[in-house]
């Protein structure tokens, strides 16, 4: 799933969670959990590319083949963080802190997926193969269908956001 649905997941996570350690911890869980749900991803085949060429370290996958799949990763990210924010609303640190604590725990297992291609071990690679078993299989195409599953998670999300 994009990362905009995990974050808007890990902030509905969050605004059930007691701390920001539990509601970085569910939201990591929830992640998992949407997954499993069929869905659209978008392209990042400059990136898989790379990843599949098993080349690794830093360099290997910033450059001038990889800055879309970059933009689109940083672009996703970024709307995620400002809608879950803006919606949110936190005042405080500690609401703050519980936000932050479920918007990365929500999107943590795509990042580990980033990392274990630039940093290559073996517990990014056991969380990466437990990431890619329990993802769904079934490739949707993109819109309607693809995004249905999407749009209707965001949309719970951010019913939940609202009447909390
Ligand atoms: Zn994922």
């Amino acid at each position: 799933m994009i990362l905009l649905t995990h974050a808007v997941i890990g902030s509905v996570v969050a605004s059930a969670s007691p701390n920001p350690l539990a509601a970085f911890f569910f939201a990591w869980i929830g992640h998992y959990c949407a997954d499993a749900v069929p869905h659209w991803d978008y392209s990042i085949k400059n990136l898989m590319a790379k990843a599949e060429s098993g080349k690794s370290g830093l360099s290997a996958y910033i450059n001038k083949n990889t800055a879309t799949d970059l933009l689109k990763i940083t672009a996703d990210f970024a709307g995620g963080v400002f809608l879950t924010f803006s919606l949110f609303s936190p005042t405080g640190s500690a609401e703050i802190f519980l936000l932050a604590g479920g918007v990365i725990g929500g999107v943590l297992p795509d990042f580990l997926l980033f990392l274990e291609w630039i940093f290559p071990n073996p517990i990014f690679r056991r969380l990466e193969k437990f990431h890619a078993s329990i993802h769904s299989k079934i490739k949707m195409a993109g819109f309607p269908l693809g995004w249905a599953t999407q749009i209707f998670l965001i949309a719970a999300g951010l019913t939940i956001i609202f009447f909390r």
